[in-house]
């Protein structure tokens, strides 16, 4: 396993392989690695012929006062999670690598990126789009592999790689959960006790609302009606949003056939968590 730092000697790396036809599956990461990002790492190194990891914190998909300067950053255990899960290339670059003095060129996607997580963090997909564009040209993968869990920036980027030609495929991997059901986040390290207690009410309420479309409930409204009151028995709990919308264009429905996607985003203090479920089963990208 090598660790590179720099554009240039990721360039030259991958050059050296280009023509040799062995196939690289990417997964970008934030870093702070848990199970649920070990997954990602070994989907793409059982599907290709080598996994590369980037863990890059990413300024540009934080908000002004959201948790950039104190986002978990824990490099050396991540290159020994990276090392023990079979990736080939960990690329760690400092800010000036990808953002260097003068950039001023940005990727955005319109539509799917207004609602959901889009309406209360305005600038966050463009910020994930623009480091995700410049990581595929960089590391020029066959599999881009991501989780479920943040499903809107699966839709989100997989709108791109169609909209800009990107060769690739779009890999999405089930959300990994602790076992009480909790989705795992590099996030919910910020959790005191209580409120790490009350955030079970979202894997809850989605397994809930699950168990209402089972039962023949058709009505996204009321589904939304039975999630949202349950969270609300939770008082640490503040909602952002909950929804339930097409996974074609993220657009809001009412009348429910299976397969629409029930996501939910809640404060717990200031941190705040998202989780979903793709209602009947079914995939995210069609
Ligand atoms: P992050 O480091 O939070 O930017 O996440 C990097 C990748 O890991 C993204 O594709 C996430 O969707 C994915 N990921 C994060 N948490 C989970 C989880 N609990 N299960 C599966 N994938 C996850």
């Amino acid at each position: 396993m090598r660790v590179i730092r720099s554009v240039g000697e990721l360039r030259s790396y991958r050059k050296s392989l280009s023509g040799a036809g062995a196939s690289v599956g990417f997964v970008p990461t934030m870093g702070c690695l848990h199970e649920g990002h070990l997954s990602l790492i070994r989907a793409a190194r059982h599907q290709n012929d080598s996994a590369w990891v980037s863990i890059f914190v990413n300024p540009t998909q934080f908000g002004p006062n959201e948790d950039f300067e104190r986002y978990p950053r824990t490099e050396e255990q991540d290159i020994a999670l990276c090392r023990e899960n079979g990736a080939e290339i960990i690329f760690l670059p400092p800010v000036r690598e990808i953002y260097p003095e003068g950039s001023q060129t940005w990727v955005e996607v319109q539509d799917v990126t207004k609602g959901l997580c889009g309406a209360s963090r305005p600038t966050h997909f463009r910020g994930v789009t623009t480091v995700v564009a410049k990581l595929f040209n960089l590391v020029q993968p066959d599999r881009a592999y991501f989780g479920q869990k943040d499903a809107q920036q699966v839709i989100v980027l997989d709108r791109m790689t169609r909209d800009l030609n990107f060769p690739l495929q779009i890999v999405v991997c089930p959300t990994v959960r602790e076992l009480d059901g909790l989705a795992m986040s590099s996030r919910n390290v910020y959790l005191n006790d209580e409120q790490r207690q009350q955030a079970l009410v979202l894997s809850q309420s989605l397994r809930e609302a699950e168990e209402l479309f089972e039962q023949g409930e058709r009505d996204g409204g009321k589904i939304v009606q039975h999630v949202t009151d349950l969270i609300r028995t939770m008082p640490l709990a503040t909602i952002d949003y909950v929804s339930v919308v097409r996974t074609v264009d993220l657009q809001p429905t009412e009348i429910l056939q299976g397969g629409e996607l029930l996501a939910v985003a809640v404060f717990f203090g200031s941190t705040r968590l998202i989780d979903n479920t793709v209602l009947g089963g079914g995939e995210l990208l069609g």
